[in-house]
């Protein structure tokens, strides 16, 4: 029978790996405050044998053609989707996610990137370049051992996300999730195992920031790909920097949303809703900052309003359920105290703001209306159910207020006008845009932010420039002329 919880704490080399030496890190359902596991961090022991196994399996699986390869992949997202349930219960667990996302967002998503690398390992291929009688081809190359370093929120997606392109390309993994949601990707190790992968491709190691940082700086390492918050990705940048190492970074987001007079009013606020309540407000890329053209305001807040009275709160596990807890007590306190901002400076709360009256980590969804720019709860990265609903008048007033930010992940507008929902996205300084939608994140599109909300692009084929390097051979097919 399948067992859907990890045996131990790591896996490395094929099997699962305890080390009781180790930090012991619990594993807290966000439902209920409960311990459902207590995992360790890595010891340096394990951290080395995880990069020794990592190290032998790259160089064998970059000589293994990049169709068998992508079979390997393929077969991986079959499992996945078999074990759907099982996997989404397991991320509901780690998360606190209603099943009724989990089910159709995260081991979904990570078959989708399996499946997608796994078709695209086959058109992996070289140039052929002439010059006259001489030529050059260019070789695509694995970078050898990468680290994948995961946040908190989608831990399968996470995992799947590095994992896929970096195999794909001939590449082996060491992956530390976060210690808050540490089972999931133990899972995708397990699978890709079953699914033909040598032992030491994709390995996984539980700690810290410390197990983070000291993955970080092995000379062994060639790659890092960190998802986590600006904080982290500066120290993690400047540490792989030191040895030069390649880095994609999807980093935080204060991503505006603009929703002029013209727009459908209901696709507007359902996209309010899904760019600031889904996963109850832990998304990196969401829409925090609503800017809402005068004219609609007052309409948007009272169907915003209205539709916030559908939201189910309870139970992760009762598929009935749309709305779940923070992922913890932390998470919880700093929304709180963002809220309290929020009020403290004079925003106009209009629905939520306070806690659910059961146990676990839950707070309301949070509108606040007639916020400012300056005001903190427009300036920072909450990462709860918080949103912000500033007004505007212009266009050109929308497009430099919703620029001026440090951050870059996505960007939004709802119009009808079609020429200005492409002329506005057109000047937001954002990676990952939306017309008459939001969120969205299809394997097949590039992801990821600019400005300080990150470097690199995950998913779609943008993905392969950075997890491969190419080789460039100059062939010479007369006599070499030299000055002397
Ligand atoms: P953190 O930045 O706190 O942590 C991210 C990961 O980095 C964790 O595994 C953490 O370990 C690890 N880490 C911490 N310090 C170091 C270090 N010095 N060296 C190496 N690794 C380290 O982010 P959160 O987990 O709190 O996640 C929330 C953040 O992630 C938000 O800012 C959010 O916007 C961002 N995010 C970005 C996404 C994107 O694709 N752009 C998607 C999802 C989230 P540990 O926490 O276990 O100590």
């Amino acid at each position: 029978m399948y067992d859907p919880q990890p045996s131990a704490s790591h896996y490395i080399d094929g099997a699962y790996v305890e080390d009781n030496t180790g930090t012991p890190i619990p594993v807290i359902y966000p439902a209920t405050g409960e311990v459902i596991a207590t995992l360790h961090a890595a010891t340096p022991a394990v951290i080395d044998a995880a990069l020794a196994a990592a190290e032998i399996a790259q160089k064998q699986w970059a000589r293994v053609t990049p169709r068998e390869r992508g079979r390997v992949l393929t077969r991986a997202a079959q499992i996945m989707r078999a074990r759907n349930r099982e996997l989404s219960v397991l991320e509901t667990r780690d998360t606190g996610k209603p099943l009724q996302e989990t089910l159709v967002a995260d081991a979904t998503s990570g078959a989708d990137a399996l499946e997608y690398f796994g078709g695209v390992a086959n058109g992996l291929t070289g140039e052929h370049i002439p010059l006259g009688d001489d030529w050059v081809y260019t070789i695509r190359e694995a970078l050898g051992v990468c680290v994948g370093i995961g946040a908190w929120n989608y831990p399968t997606q996470i995992a799947c996300w590095k994992a896929a392109p970096a195999l794909a390309c001939g590449n082996a993994m060491v992956f530390k999730p976060s210690e808050t949601t540490p089972l999931c990707a133990l899972k995708i190790a397990e699978i890709l195992t079953e699914a033909g992968a040598p032992a030491g491709l994709f390995n996984v190691v539980q700690g810290m920031g410390a197990v983070g940082a000291a993955l970080v700086t092995d000379p062994r390492v060639a790659k890092v790909s960190l998802t986590g918050s600006v904080p982290t990705g500066r120290k993690v940048y400047a540490a792989a920097a030191e040895q030069m190492k390649h880095v994609t970074m999807e980093l935080g987001g204060k991503s505006p949303l603009v929703i002029f007079d013209d727009a459908d009013l209901d696709n507007a606020v359902g996209g309010a809703i899904n760019g600031n309540f889904y996963s109850s407000g832990q998304v990196c890329s969401n829409g925090t900052r609503v800017f809402v053209q005068k004219g609609i305001k007052e309409a948007f807040l009272a169907r915003l309003a209205e539709r916030l009275k559908n939201a189910v709160i309870g139970d992760p596990l009762d598929e009935a359920t749309s709305f779940g807890p923070m992922v913890s007590d932390r998470q919880m306190q700093i929304v709180q105290g963002y809220i309290e901002k929020g009020k403290a400076e004079g925003a106009r709360l209009v629905s939520g703001g306070g806690r659910v009256d059961r146990d676990g980590f839950y707070l309301e969804p949070t509108v606040f209306a007639d916020v400012t720019d300056d005001m903190t709860i427009a300036r920072e990265e909450i990462f709860g159910p918080v949103m912000a609903v500033l007004d505007f008048d212009t266009e050109a007033e929308a497009i430099a207020r919703a620029n001026a930010t440090e951050y870059g992940l996505s960007a939004g507008v709802f119009t009808r006008d079609l020429s200005r929902g492409h002329r506005v996205i057109g000047q937001l300084r954002a990676g990952s845009c939306f017309i008459n939608s939001y969120n969205d994140a299809p394997v097949e599109a590039p992801f990821g932010g600019v400005k300080a909300s990150g470097v690199g692009r995950e998913n779609s084929k943008a993905a392969l420039d950075h997890w491969s390097q190419l080789k460039s051979v100059y062939v010479r097919m007369g006599d070499v002329e030299a000055a002397f």
